[in-house]
């Protein structure tokens, strides 16, 4: 029995495409999904400027590379920065005040690009990562 694969999502013939699904042994046609659609599932907006970056599974609101690189303040208006504390992680904070960088180890990660209220993360595997609160 000839069988066509259509998309779960947009109902449309597959013509051959796998899914990302893992498994490249599963016929189970519930689990089929076109290429447009598996592009779409894969991707988020970020948190900021709402352009599309690769999906993640923790962080639904993650703020993209470039707007990571613009100016962070506190609720004061100084400028801060977040870094992990050693090579092992953790997060801490460097805070520009009066011409002195001041760390803070037990930073909260809140800041805030253009009045946008965020939060910096220590990233599961090293490095930070920063989302929107
Ligand atoms: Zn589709
Ligand atoms: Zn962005």
């Amino acid at each position: 029995m000839a069988s066509v694969l259509t998309c779960i999502y947009c109902n449309e013939d597959i013509n051959g495409y796998k899914t990302s699904n893992e498994s490249f042994f599963n016929d189970r046609e519930e689990d089929q999904i076109c290429e447009k659609c598996d592009i779409k599932l894969n991707m988020q907006n970020c948190g900021i400027c709402n352009i599309n970056i690769q999906k993640n599974d923790r962080y639904d609101n993650l703020i993209c590379e470039m707007c990571s690189k613009l100016e962070k303040v506190d609720e004061h208006n100084n400028v801060i920065d977040f870094h992990n504390v050693d090579w092992y992680g953790g997060l801490q904070s460097s805070t520009k005040i009066n011409n002195t960088i001041v760390i803070n180890k037990l930073t909260d990660g809140l800041f805030f690009i253009n009045g946008i209220k965020c939060r910096a993360l220590e990233h599961r595997f090293g490095g930070v990562v920063y989302i929107r609160v």
